[in-house]
């Protein structure tokens, strides 16, 4: 990509600039100062991560929501994953529906329904443990017919287990407006995940929501 911007063809270099500024999230204005040129600021690591992934959900393939992730690990990209069906079976997209839109899934609920195996999983099947071991996860949805991020992304059930098993450390996900949720898996641990509460001492399992 570098290499042809730097070839003769001047006005495509400079809409690749443009491009990239627009889609850059959470930049605030150009720092000024005399005898210098415009200086754009730079975006924290955790956003270049995001935007990374945010491009990487675009490539998945339901028609509810498209998810990316991207596993990080001393500051090295060791894996990504999107959205989509088992390799060699057919997406939501190649049937033109998800069976949890159709029959009206309840957000947490069914998953199974869809032919997708999550963002986050494809991630994680496509490193090693070792690897993983004390990574992060970024995470970014986005509403599939929109294109919008997904305001309050957080990971399934299924997903958050296995991210524990994975070794990950941390999970950073994009909100809406610019704003990003970073979270310690040591902390869905310490409280079972939200799925068993603890009553009189005991732990008893916490029934899902309308039931
Ligand atoms: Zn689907
Ligand atoms: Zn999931």
């Amino acid at each position: 990509m570098y290499a042809r911007s730097r070839a003769p063809d001047r006005p495509a270099a400079a809409l690749h600039v443009a491009v990239h500024k627009a889609k850059i999230g959470g930049m605030k204005k150009p720092r000024q100062s005399k005898g210098k040129t415009k200086q754009p600021r730079r975006i924290s690591e955790d956003q270049y991560y995001l935007n990374i992934a945010r491009e990487v959900a675009a490539r998945s393939t339901c028609l509810r929501r498209k998810f990316g992730a991207v596993i990080v690990k001393s500051k090295q990209i060791i894996s990504t994953g999107y959205c989509g069906a088992p390799r060699g079976t057919a997406n939501c997209s190649d049937i033109g529906a998800c069976l949890r839109n159709q029959l009206g899934a309840k957000p947490g609920e069914h998953y199974e329904w869809c032919r997708s195996v999550h963002g986050e999983a494809n991630a994680i099947i496509h490193a090693s443990r070792f690897d993983m071991m004390g990574a992060t996860l970024y995470l970014v949805g986005l509403e599939a017919s929109t294109g919008q991020i997904v305001p309050d992304a957080e990971p399934c059930r299924m997903c958050k287990r296995m991210i524990i098993n994975a070794g990950i450390d941390r999970v950073v996900i994009q909100l809406d407006k610019g704003r990003i949720r970073t979270v310690q898996v040591e902390e869905w641990m310490k409280n079972n995940l939200g799925e068993y509460k603890k009553v009189k001492g005991k732990l008893v399992p916490v029934k899902p929501e309308g039931y």
